[in-house]
């Protein structure tokens, strides 16, 4: 390791250096230079010590931490109907969340517009309003080109194509924002705080829309930006539908929440969000209950090639309907059905640890990568 301040506050701040020992073994940098270091980042407000550690003989090692007033950021989940978003320390601790209605279907400008204002509100509602706002990860439910940080060919935000919602948001926030698929935040949200060390990962957003995100190897991958789409994979349905990319019979026009309260229409049934689809299937309403299980089972026809292909270790499954218990049921009895018995032998398919959060929380994970940089801590050296 290259031995600067940035690893040191990296690795303190992934709870793996909490002394000073520890940051010189881990960082192969002479304990003295560590310390040296170590008094900067407190001085500059980075670093903080607390409480006492193990003795070891001699004097006992004070624990290392992040200081809570070095800044905050914010991950926002912005959701067909919703927006979740949570202030975070740079340890990745919530400080405080909330969720408000929100319709994604508004339009760009309206949506960036009144999420720049929740996002200020929120941070007076968590006393961060003072600390320094180092960047906000937003999710959205639509395809986005990493290099671009724009949504490309949504199916279900009007208006949303090729718009530069990064761009757009960090000129009304005047912060860094890193834009990402909601999936893919789910992924790497349940990764780092449901299964650490599980490193090969597939979560499965069930809501109005399906996604997939994958962690390979411990790390996010994106592809060219579509990698881990179900949406548009062909299944066959009980009669052939058209989806809204044009084509027939995608797993989206079949199983999505969207798809279900379409059909459920035309049977008469009105349904207004995923939720509300869930109570119907608790409720024990036998039309919903069918339809939700064949959505599922559709979902695991589509899992079990990847789980063959992939070997994950985890499937995870969020989103609204996986609050459904005969959807999740349906997806493993389709897996374990058809998978290979060494694919499936140790795989753990749950519904996800971090629940309604997972998105969220990939989404302040993966702007706090980004801004404890080595390049950040030394700016902040330099400045304060
Ligand atoms: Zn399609």
């Amino acid at each position: 390791m290259a031995g600067t301040a940035g690893d040191l506050v990296r690795l303190v701040a992934t709870g793996h250096g909490r002394s000073r020992a520890e940051l010189a073994r881990l960082s192969g940098m002479a304990p003295s230079s560590v310390s040296l270091r170590v008094e900067e980042l407190i001085d500059a407000g980075l670093l903080r010590e607390d409480g006492e550690g193990a003795s070891r003989g001699g004097r006992r090692p004070r624990h290392l931490r992040l200081h809570e007033n070095a800044g905050v950021v914010v991950g926002a989940d912005v959701g067909t109907h919703h927006v979740r978003m949570a202030v975070m320390d740079l340890a990745g601790r919530i400080v405080l969340k909330h969720e408000l209605p929100g319709e994604i279907a508004e339009g760009p400008e309206q949506v960036t517009e009144r999420l720049t204002r929740h996002i200020r509100s929120t941070l007076r509602q968590a006393g961060a309003e003072q600390l320094p706002l180092l960047g906000v990860g937003v999710g959205m439910p639509g395809p986005v080109d990493p290099a671009t940080a724009k949504v490309v060919a949504p199916s279900r935000m009007p208006g949303w194509n090729d718009f530069p919602v990064g761009e757009r948001l960090g000129e009304l926030l005047g912060v860094r924002v890193l834009v990402e698929n909601d999936a893919n935040l789910m992924a790497v949200g349940e990764h780092r705080y449901g299964w650490p060390g599980r490193d090969n990962l597939m979560a499965v957003k069930a809501g109005t829309g399906i996604g997939c995100g994958i962690i390979a190897s411990g790390k996010l991958h994106r592809g060219r930006g579509a990698a881990g789409d179900i949406s548009h994979v062909p299944v066959h349905g009980p009669e052939p539908v058209t989806c809204s990319c044009g084509h027939s019979d995608c797993l989206e026009a079949h199983a999505s929440g969207a798809a279900l309260r379409r059909i459920l229409r035309s049977k008469g049934i009105e349904v207004t969000s995923s939720r509300h689809l869930v109570e119907l299937v608790n409720d024990g309403v036998p039309e919903v209950t069918t339809l939700v299980r064949n959505a599922g089972r559709l979902a695991g026809q589509v899992l079990t090639p990847l789980v063959n292909f992939f070997n994950p270790d985890v499937v995870v499954l969020g989103g609204g309907l996986s609050a459904a218990e005969p959807f999740i049921a349906a997806v493993r009895g389709a897996i374990y059905e058809r998978c290979l018995p060494l694919a499936t032998r140790d795989l753990e398919i749950a519904t996800a640890v971090t629940g309604e959060d997972a998105c969220m929380l990939g989404a302040g994970s993966v702007i706090l990568d980004e801004v404890l940089t080595s390049a950040w801590v030394d700016e902040t050296l330099s400045a304060r």
